[in-house]
């Protein structure tokens, strides 16, 4: 065998094992009995080792030296198993393992902290975790900014300063359009209670009009809703509100995005470096635009109104305009996880400014829920009234995810992009959603996006996809047309 037929081999059963160890995960965040946590534990653990191991394998150095790529999809197998390896050997294991040490105990520091409203109590916590990450920004720029090399372990290609151009460019224009809809009439939401078991079904059936394989997949019940594996086995989790429905109905379609891209490659890159979304933004591109380009369009949201109406009678709105605004209402709140699509990204802005500021050393921990509590006041024109409010809200600094935030606001900027192609490539869309027929959208994002997986570089299949370079630009188009119609403003 050739040392690209050698390394590909290998490399197949380390992506299995990976795929088993986030099937590990799935089973703890949905049916693992509780007594079975310790033990879990070091399952996890022990394949966690396997898996770094394989990472670090000498083999792997030797292969790619010598390694010919027999065609352009091969060529694209090697540049990922290159950079994931320069990336793992940069680290020394000493700061890896503590890394994985430390975040582990900071999630339940963090949660206990969080439930008691306790800053004091988190600081020394993720001041450690902060310092880890200070050194391995550090050992992967080797001289060069330390958080561009920690957002480039999410979004390849990204640095600090091109998401900090295209933020200050959103930033006025969301400020200006916030600033308007709260001025004007908030629309009226749905009042009374919605049974768990119809949510379900109504759920299980958006998953299936969203172009979801239940072949290769399933849907179980979990604290917070996620997707989890790839190719032939990728399952996502919901929750049910009896008093919200839309909180089941939208998560579900957000997770089957991201499902969808998953099943959605090519079935010839299976188990291989390729075989997976190109980052967590372009992933994002994909849940934010089924989520909401599509799920909360006014054509869809009139076929959704409809089946509401059949299954739960009278839940107090008119007509499916009322309901179309109700969908989209717009409201001030300090939870960036509740946030409508017009604050969302401000949230992002602002953990984007402050989380560079503590990698870069430019703010410290001790100075974090003053610089956090003023920039909300600022942006948001209220004051933080508790911590589980304001910086203790998100799990991702506990868990060390420096560099993550901004992928969440570069996925709208993609969706925003994506559907402007879409919609330019079928003119009767809205007439097949408003009969509940999306297909011809998730169709199209099979087509020019999902199918390639990693294949291309996330900008580069983004733009591919557009036939246009992606920019802020028809986000805020979008929002301001949608939102500023809603509201009349
Ligand atoms: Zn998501």
């Amino acid at each position: 065998m050739s040392a690209y037929e050698d390394l590909m081999a290998f490399q197949r059963q380390t992506e299995a094992l990976a795929q088993v160890a986030g099937r590990l995960g799935w089973d703890q965040e949905t049916v693992m009995p509780d007594g079975a946590a310790g033990q879990r534990a070091e399952e996890i653990g022990a394949l966690e080792s396997v898996l770094h191991a394989r990472r670090t394998d000498p083999r792997l150095g030797e292969w790619l030296a010598a390694a010919v790529a027999p065609d352009a999809v091969g060529e694209a197998q090697l540049r990922q198993i290159r950079r994931s390896y320069a990336r793992t050997m940069k680290i020394p294991a000493r700061l890896a393992e503590e890394i994985a040490r430390v975040t582990s105990l900071a999630q339940g520091v963090w949660a206990g902290c969080r439930a008691a409203e306790d800053v004091a109590g988190f600081l020394p916590t993720l001041s450690k975790v902060v310092e880890l990450k200070r050194e391995e920004g550090a050992a992967l720029a080797a001289g060069a900014d330390p958080y561009d090399a920690l957002v480039d372990d999410y979004e390849p290609g990204m640095t600090g300063a091109s998401i900090a151009a295209m933020f200050d460019a959103m930033r006025p224009r969301l400020v200006a359009l916030r600033g308007r809809v709260l001025g004007a009439a908030a629309p009226h939401g749905i009042v009374g209670t919605f049974g768990r078991d119809d949510q379900l079904a109504l759920t299980r059936e958006l998953a299936t009009v969203f172009g979801y394989d239940w072949t290769r997949g399933r849907v179980d019940l979990a604290v917070h809703p996620f997707s989890s594996g790839s190719g032939q086995d990728v399952r996502i989790t919901t929750r049910v509100n009896e008093v919200d429905p839309f909180n089941c109905f939208y998560s579900t379609i957000h997770e089957v995005g991201h499902a969808a891209y998953e099943q959605g490659v090519d079935e010839a890159y299976l188990l291989t470096p390729i075989g997976q979304g190109a980052s967590m933004g372009v992933h994002e591109s994909q849940s934010r635009s089924y989520e909401n380009q599509m799920g909360r369009s006014r054509a869809f949201t009139g076929w959704l109104y409809g089946r509401m109406r059949e299954v739960f009678g009278d839940f107090g709105i008119a007509d499916a305009e009322a309901f179309y605004r109700a969908v989209n209402r717009v409201h001030a709140g300090y939870i960036r996880t509740e946030a409508d699509e017009v604050h969302y990204n401000l949230h992002v802005m602002m953990r984007f400014d402050l989380e560079r500021a503590l990698i870069r050393g430019e703010l410290q921990v001790a100075d974090l829920e003053g610089a956090w509590n003023d920039r909300f006041r600022a942006d948001f024109g209220v004051a933080v009234d508790k911590p589980s409010n304001g910086m203790l809200q998100d799990v991702h600094w506990s868990c060390g995810l420096f560099g993550y935030f901004p992928t969440y606001t570069l996925g709208n900027v993609y969706a925003g992009c994506l559907t402007k192609a879409l919609r330019a490539d079928i003119p009767g869309l809205d007439g097949m959603m408003a009969q509940g027929d999306v297909s011809a959208a998730t169709g199209w994002m099979r087509e020019k996006l999902q199918r390639h997986g990693a294949r291309y570089l996330p900008r580069e299949v983004v733009a591919q996809a557009c036939g246009f370079e992606p920019s802020e630009g028809p986000l805020l188009d979008y929002l301001e047309a949608k939102f500023g119609e809603i509201y009349g403003v």
